[in-house]
């Protein structure tokens, strides 16, 4: 069954909700988003990656930033930080280059590989959504990390594709039911940007302005 566009959900809150439901919950049903030090870095670290939206020929790649994807299976939309091409016989034709090309998606993450599962599963989903509006396979891509500066090649197996495939499902289920799951406290809560307006001794939660509103008037 396909997604209709009323229902499709931003691609990068995937990420949130393999993190903790909760999280992508405040963020996207909730709109509950507290920006500390560590997101306004890994912004500006993707905006770098977006830059100019560049289309760069080296040889015989392909370098297309700040690529625009949808998936009407997933119901997801968002962008790829990088989508490489590799001249490959097995690859698709692409307007104003001769020969077929590979994609093979980058995503850039500025910290090290900490989170990498749900790093694997946004990457996996950027795949997909490629493959669905490219029509060929995508069976590899990379997540390159800032910390230490390396790119880590990451397989798009079966069981990865099935697990995207059920986040997904059940991140549509709960904006149906517009419910956001209660506080379950484990030791990532110990990293999460909204920390502060979430754990318990916060059950009373203001919201994101009041919040704001009162650092303003300290
Ligand atoms: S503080 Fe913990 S429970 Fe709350 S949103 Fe963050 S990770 Fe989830």
């Amino acid at each position: 069954m396909d997604y209709g566009s009323e229902d499709v959900l931003q691609l990068s809150g995937l990420q949130h909700f393999a993190f903790c439901k909760r999280q992508w919950a405040l963020i996207h049903l909730e709109d509950s988003w507290f920006e500390n030090g560590l997101t306004a870095a890994g912004r500006i670290f993707h905006q770098r990656a977006h830059d100019a939206q560049q289309r760069e020929r080296r040889g015989e790649l392909l370098i297309l930033r700040g690529v625009p994807i949808f998936s009407a299976r997933l119901g997801l939309s968002g962008q790829c930080d990088v989508v490489e091409f590799r001249l490959d016989p097995q690859g698709i034709n692409l307007a104003g280059e001769g020969g077929l090309w590979r994609p093979y998606p980058v995503e850039y993450k500025r910290g090290s590989p900490l989170s990498q599962r749900s790093d694997e599963m946004q990457l996996c989903a950027q795949a997909i959504c490629l493959e669905e509006m490219l029509c060929c396979p995508i069976p590899e891509g990379a997540i390159f990390y800032g910390q230490p500066r390396r790119r880590t090649p990451i397989s798009f197996s079966e069981p990865l594709r099935q697990r995207v495939v059920e986040l997904v499902t059940e991140m549509h289920k709960l904006r149906r039911q517009g419910h956001t799951p209660r506080i379950k406290p484990r030791p990532t809560c110990r990293s999460c940007s909204l920390k502060e307006l979430c754990l318990p001794a916060l059950e009373k939660r203001p919201k994101a302005s009041t919040y704001l509103r009162r650092a303003w008037e300290e």
